[in-house]
């Protein structure tokens, strides 16, 4: 069967002499896996829609167990993130990330549109990286079916206090008050008004809306705190890209 589509190269990798293995995010089968045959041999069109962030048109054939890239044709390189190796190695957690959450062989335009723009702030510098860091690791999963209860007070339904604890976890939160009678011991984040705000926001803002907040560099490292403990602990798995990524911002 052909499918035309659109998709985001994930991984690339090389098998035997001239072909390639790409994992693509596309935006009608969701994540496939698919051979790019004799791309090396063939025009650079073909190549350079293949690699690693390319946001492409696909015709893909569908076999029994495979898939094929039959032909390719570039949109978006996103060129400028190769330039910055901290970038790069975030977006290579974003990419991996959507290899973890983003269905298979389903429609997953959603997940599609929150990797273009989450790559497009991150080449044009437009937002911090860790803000777009928090902002792709909730609105992900939130997407992929886990979405934490950020609405109010899980014990005593206030909305707002001038601290919100976030618990990573259960993907809940509680107030001041709550939380001092608790006698779980699970780990509690403490966000004051504006990170809580902008917690909510990652995951109920309207999507045209959902870069469009700022917060100070205290409440964005708070931000992104709460968002990786709930990734990590809701996922529970390791990333390779991540501990890369933590490793190149520690240096
Ligand atoms: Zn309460």
């Amino acid at each position: 069967m052909q499918i035309n589509t659109e998709g985001l190269v994930l991984m690339e990798k090389s098998v035997g002499e001239s072909d390639r293995l790409v994992t693509v995010l596309t935006r009608d089968e969701g994540v496939i896996r698919a051979f790019a045959q004799q791309a090396k041999r063939l025009q650079n069109r073909k190549l350079s829609s293949t690699q690693l962030l390319s946001f492409s048109r696909l015709s893909v054939y569908k076999g029994r167990d495979k898939y094929i890239i039959n032909d390719a044709w570039p949109i978006e390189s996103f060129f400028d993130l190769r330039l910055d190796m901290e970038r790069l190695s975030l977006a290579q957690y974003f990419c991996e990330l959507a290899v973890v959450l983003a269905p298979e062989e389903s429609e997953a335009g959603d997940f599609l549109r929150l990797m273009l723009n989450s790559l497009h702030f991150l080449a044009k510098g437009l937002r911090p990286s860790l803000q777009l860091k928090a902002v792709v690791e909730m609105r992900m999963l939130a997407l992929a079916g886990y979405m934490p209860d950020l609405v109010c007070c899980h014990d005593c339904g206030c909305y707002e206090a001038d601290t919100m604890y976030f618990l990573p976890r259960s993907g809940i939160i509680t107030c001041a008050d709550c939380i001092s009678k608790t006698t779980q011991q699970e780990p509690a984040i403490p966000l004051p008004r504006g990170v809580m705000t902008a917690l909510r926001h990652t995951i109920y803002a309207e999507f045209d809306k959902l870069f469009s907040f700022r917060l100070l560099d205290d409440g964005i490292r708070l931000l992104a705190d709460a968002a990786e403990q709930y990734l990590l602990s809701t996922v529970q798995r390791r990333f390779a890209t991540l501990e890369f990524y933590h490793q190149i911002t520690r240096m």
